[in-house]
Order: C-alpha cells, then structure tokens, then sequence
C-alpha cells in the first residue's frame, strides 16, 4: 500500500478538531506538511502559504483544502495544476460555476477532486437511506440550530459573501437530505434573517417539494444558546417516522434507537479519498450548494439585530 502525503492547507478550528486526528489515525495517509499563515503542527514541514509550501516543500500528493470557501477555488487550482489530488472542505466553493470550473481541471490534469460532505458520513446515515428507499414519504422536518459563538468563534468570513452565515452548518442537514431522501426536491419558499451588519443569514426558514408535492421544511438558526445544539431531521412514512438526531449520529424508527455509534465523519472522508485516487476518479456533488444558492436566490431578506460577537 502507498502511503499519500498529505498537507493540510488552512490549519484552523476543522483542521485541528477533524482532519488531524483522522490522518494521523488513517495508515493509507502520512501529514507531511502544513500551509496556514497563523499556524504551525509540531513534526512536520510548515509554510505560511500554499505556494511556498509547493515551491519549497517537501514532495505531497494530496492536498486538502480547510480555509474558507471564499479562498478554496484558487488553491484547489494552484494545487491540481501541480499534479496534487485535492480535498474539498464543505461547501466546495463560494460559486456553483467555480466548482464546475475545478471538476474540468481535474479531470485535465489527471487528479482527484474530491468535495467533500462529512455529514454524509455520520454513522445512522446509511441506515436511513437504505430504510427511506423502501418507504413512502409523507414529509420531512429539519431543525439545524446551534450557537455561533461557540461552533463558529471568530470566523468572521461567516458574516461575509461567500461566508454562508446559517448555511455553513445548515448546508450539513442538506448534504444528508440529499443522501437519505429517495428522490429529487426543489426550493418554493425561503425566509432569511440577516443581521443589519452582516452580508448572510443567521436564521433561515426554507420550503421544499419533491415531485409528488412532499412537503420537507428545514429551519436554520445560528441563535440557540444555553442548550445543545440541535441537529435533527425527521421523515415522516407510511410505515413510521424515522429521526436522524446529533447531526445523523443516531438513527430512530418511531422513537426507538436503530443505530449510533461514535464519530467517524472524517475517518470515512479520508478512507473515501484514498478510494477514490486509487481509483483514479472524482467525486463532486453539488446538490446540497445548489439548495444553498436557490435560498439565497428566491430568499425574502429580513433584516435583525446587528451581531455582535
Ligand atoms: P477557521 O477556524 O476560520 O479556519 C480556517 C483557516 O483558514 C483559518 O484558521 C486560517 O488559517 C485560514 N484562512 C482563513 N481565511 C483565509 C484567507 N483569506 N486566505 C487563506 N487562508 C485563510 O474555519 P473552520 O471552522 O475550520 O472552517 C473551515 C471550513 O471547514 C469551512 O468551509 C467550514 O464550513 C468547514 N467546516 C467547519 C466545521 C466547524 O465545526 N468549524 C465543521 C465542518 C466543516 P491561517 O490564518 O493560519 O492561514
């Protein structure tokens, strides 16, 4: 087995919390460097940007990408136009267009691009999608509500275009909507609160349907405080209600637990990616983004309270 160097490009909250640890657990993968410009890993080549880092580095294969969206095309670019395979933090990028852009580049210079959706890999996920596939669907409600302070502390990026406010945690329950549900839905209806200050929601209220007119709501809130988060989806059927709870990591049928298990999103991610070079191939999905850039597109704007963090 080839072991992929790896660099980390962007060593913030995700880098440190997720792609670390799951590297550093994963034999098929070795960090051989990093390129943030505030940070620096003990026992391995640091740069303060992903140029030096391919200029003066020692030899990578892959890449993975975990700044802020806004900034994530051009390096996706720099790094496949060096021959690297590259790993998308979600959402893939700040356009829809841009990641059509990096699809095409890939595919040019032979490498992989994975987008990456990490909710997809919460351990009830698989389960609800197998169990949905033979249900009929009545409905499905999505409540997504965190405190951005202590999810999102001092990202100001969040707040500005391309930073998504509420749909960077909110864009997760749509990368598992359009896992689990069977068929295809599109937005009817979105509210979006957005502070006075800021250029992107800190609430969202969104309607879909599918084809058959099933109804799926999703609201959004950056507001919660006090409590837990709570990332739930549940889907109403003609044999039960199913519920996704902790952002996918507990699956219940009727109010009884099926599965959980513990967090294992960015090991699946990074067995996904080592997958997909071996099979010389990429994965790029952009249906949770385009729910995103709908809502963003039929959104009613209301504007509240500034935010102050
Ligand atoms: P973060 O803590 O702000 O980290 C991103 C890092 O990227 C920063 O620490 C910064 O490192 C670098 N960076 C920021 N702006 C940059 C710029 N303009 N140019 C170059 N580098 C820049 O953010 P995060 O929470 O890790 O989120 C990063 C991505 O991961 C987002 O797309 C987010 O949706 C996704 N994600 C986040 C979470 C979460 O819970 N936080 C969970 C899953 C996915 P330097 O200053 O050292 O360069």
């Amino acid at each position: 087995m080839d072991i992929l160097r790896l660099a980390i490009v962007g060593y913030g909250k995700i880098a440190c919390d997720q792609h670390h640890p799951a590297i550093a657990n994963d034999p098929r993968h070795r960090l051989t460097a990093v390129a943030s410009r505030n940070a620096s890993v003990p026992e391995v080549a640091n740069f303060e940007s992903l140029e030096a880092l391919l200029a003066q580095g020692p030899e990578i294969d892959a890449v993975s990408l975990c700044t802020p969206a806004g900034v994530r095309a051009a390096q996706a670019r720099l790094a496949m136009a060096h021959g690297k395979h590259v790993m998308l933090e979600k959402p893939p990028g700040a356009t829809l267009a841009e990641i059509e852009t990096l699809r095409e580049e890939a595919e040019r210079h032979g490498v992989t691009l994975f987008a990456s959706w990490h909710s997809r890999h919460a351990h009830g996920v698989a389960g609800a999608k197998r169990w949905l596939a033979e249900r009929q669907i009545r409905g499905v409600e999505i409540e997504w509500r965190e405190d951005v302070r202590v999810w999102h502390p001092g990202q100001a990026w969040i707040w500005q275009p391309g930073g998504m406010g509420v749909f960077d945690p909110g864009i997760n329950a749509l990368s598992i909507a359009t896992a689990i549900l069977p068929r295809p839905f599109h937005l009817v209806d979105a509210q979006l609160q957005v502070p006075g200050n800021c250029q992107t929601p800190i609430a969202a209220s969104l309607d879909f349907v599918d084809g058959d007119d099933v109804p799926i709501h999703a609201d959004f809130d950056f507001r919660q405080q006090g409590t837990p988060p709570i990332w739930e989806i549940h889907v109403e059927t003609d044999a039960g209600r199913l519920t996704l709870e902790a952002g996918g990591s507990r699956l219940l049928i009727d109010g009884e637990l099926q599965e959980e298990g513990p967090d294992a999103e960015y090991a699946g991610l990074y067995a996904r990616f080592a997958e997909l070079i071996a099979e010389g191939r990429s994965d790029v999905d952009v249906s949770p983004f385009r729910h995103v850039a709908d809502s963003l597109m039929l959104g009613y704007r209301h504007t509240v309270e500034d935010f102050v963090e």
